[in-house]
């Protein structure tokens, strides 16, 4: 009988169970990559992200091509694909990794799996990254992963059967370039990182060999972060590399180690490790948090603001770090944490956007775009439950302590190329702005955030009296009033 391996968010050889599990049957396999338009079209996921998938598919291939065999890929919706499989090869095994994502990943495995049971067909699904289906508490939490991670890495076949192409019916190619045909919105990247399983062991042994030793000094620094971080999020999201792979590593490096210091950031980044996972558990206890607020007491004050959006979007604000994180994230695809919570924060906050659209629109341009910790570090930023949990940021401030002499905002924002650095985080108070090519700032940032300040208090004294309310509604409108005619 075939053993078809569907391959989604985990695209490598190594340690990859769906494979092992079809290996073993000693009969032949189908590794399978399904371009589903119901989950990459309208949705927010981008062609940068599909980008990095076809370069880990090419590098799949070489890998597939070595042991012996072929990797195929197909554009459909997954129970058409295996109706056209069985309509060709008869009964089929399906073996897959859970997918721990929006709901609509969700449900489209449920059709799946219902789509096998109606036919009589086995479906196995294999857990991913330590999380369990169905709500868990954070001591089961701990207990499963703690588990999951210490079983042993599973090595990759040492060669492979694959089903002959005539087999198949056409539409289901070793050809990868079919995928070329698959449209998808968004902006391609040009500066990014790459996909590939290589590429992700390389990252993760330059982090590890050297990389690593200012982890937690650089971490909010906008530009030493690039290399200071470890930069293994796009791998470890698509599946370049298992997290079991990633700690395995970590804890080796840990025990080489033999200065304190190099230990303690070594142990910082072992617990964003633990923190990615239980983010995706997270998401699998609250799914519909990808659509609705985590306190929707904020929405009522937010709007959709199409021109405040256009601004921030193409990162032409007027605020130079704003803008500065914007345009590097929109060339490379990455930016350090502490930006992408201040450029959420300034959306829906300073701005009083509505947070899906920029936080959808994040995703859209995040390669490491991983829905668990996308929308619980979105919910952490725009639905504080009181104002010493919210992250508010005042970009002038952020500028003049991580980038103080301005060469991550002269880096790309161009315009400012010129402005001295004691101006360069308020270039409009500088005696020659009408000079510069640049925006005006699209908001007084210092009275803006006063009143989401105020606003948070409210929500938090909530039964309190109505004038501090009023006094409040009318400061939000001169704001807005502002923003408009700025
Ligand atoms: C609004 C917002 C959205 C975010 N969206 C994503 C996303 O879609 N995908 C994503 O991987 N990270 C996301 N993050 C978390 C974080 O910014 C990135 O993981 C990090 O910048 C990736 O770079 P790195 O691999 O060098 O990280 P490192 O600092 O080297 O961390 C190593 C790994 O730990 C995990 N990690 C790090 N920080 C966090 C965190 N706060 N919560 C959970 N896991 C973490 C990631 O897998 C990361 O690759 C988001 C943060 C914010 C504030």
């Amino acid at each position: 009988m075939l053993h078809v391996v569907w391959y989604k968010r985990d695209l490598r050889i190594h340690d990859h169970r769906p494979l092992q599990e079809a290996w073993r049957e000693k009969e032949p396999i189908l590794p399978l990559y399904v371009a589903e338009p119901s989950i990459w079209q309208g949705s927010e996921l981008s062609i940068r992200h599909f980008q990095f998938v076809q370069e880990s598919l090419e590098d799949l291939k070489g890998a597939f091509e070595k042991l012996g065999g072929s990797l195929f890929v197909t554009i459909g919706e997954m129970e058409s694909v295996l109706h056209t499989i069985y309509e060709s090869v008869g009964p089929f095994t399906l073996h897959a990794h859970e997918e721990n994502g929006t709901p609509l990943t969700y449900e489209r495995d449920k059709r799946v799996r219902q789509w096998m049971k109606v036919r009589g067909l086995l479906f196995h699904e294999y857990q991913h990254c330590g999380v369990v289906r169905g709500e868990r508490s954070e001591e089961l939490f701990k207990k499963d992963w703690k588990e999951f991670i210490g079983m042993p890495v599973l090595n990759a076949p040492d060669s492979i059967w694959t089903i002959d192409q005539e087999n198949l019916p056409s539409t289901i190619s070793t050809n990868m370039d079919a995928l070329s045909r698959f449209k998808i919105g968004g902006s391609r990247i040009k500066y990014g990182q790459q996909g590939g399983e290589g590429l992700a062991h390389e990252t993760l042994e330059s982090f590890l060999d050297e990389r690593f030793t200012r982890y937690k000094e650089e971490l909010a620094n906008p530009l030493a972060s690039t290399n200071t971080c470890s930069r293994i999020s796009p791998y470890l999201a698509w599946g370049n590399i298992s997290m079991r792979q990633v700690v395995k590593r970590t804890k080796e490096a840990l025990e080489q180690c033999d200065r304190s210091d190099d230990r303690k950031q070594l142990k910082a980044f072992n617990s964003k490790l633990e923190e990615h996972c239980r983010s995706i558990q997270w998401i699998e206890d609250h799914p519909s948090s990808v659509y609705t607020s985590g306190n929707p007491t904020f929405d009522q004050s937010r709007e959709v603001w199409q021109e405040g959006f256009e601004r921030w979007s193409k990162g032409e604000t007027g605020l130079p770090m704003i803008d500065a994180a914007m345009r590097a994230l929109i060339k490379t695809g990455w930016l350090n944490n502490r930006l992408r919570a201040m450029l959420l924060s300034f959306a829906c906050h300073t701005l009083r956007m509505n947070w899906k659209e920029p936080a959808d629109y994040l995703a859209g341009l995040f390669v490491d775009y991983e829905p668990g910790i996308h929308y619980k570090q979105v919910h952490s930023v725009v639905s504080p439950e009181s104002i010493k949990r919210g992250r508010l940021y005042d970009p002038v401030k952020e500028g003049k302590k991580y980038d103080p002499e301005g060469r991550f905002v002269r880096q790309y924002v161009p315009e400012l190329k010129h402005v001295p650095d004691s101006y360069i985080h308020e270039p409009w108070k500088y005696d020659g702005f009408f000079h510069l090519e640049y925006y005006g700032p699209i908001v007084d940032v210092g009275r803006a955030n006063r009143n989401v300040k105020a606003r948070i208090a409210e929500v938090e004294n909530k039964g309190e009296g109505s004038e501090k309310k009023k006094a409040v509604k009318e400061e939000d409108e001169q704001i807005v009033f502002d923003l408009f005619t700025e």
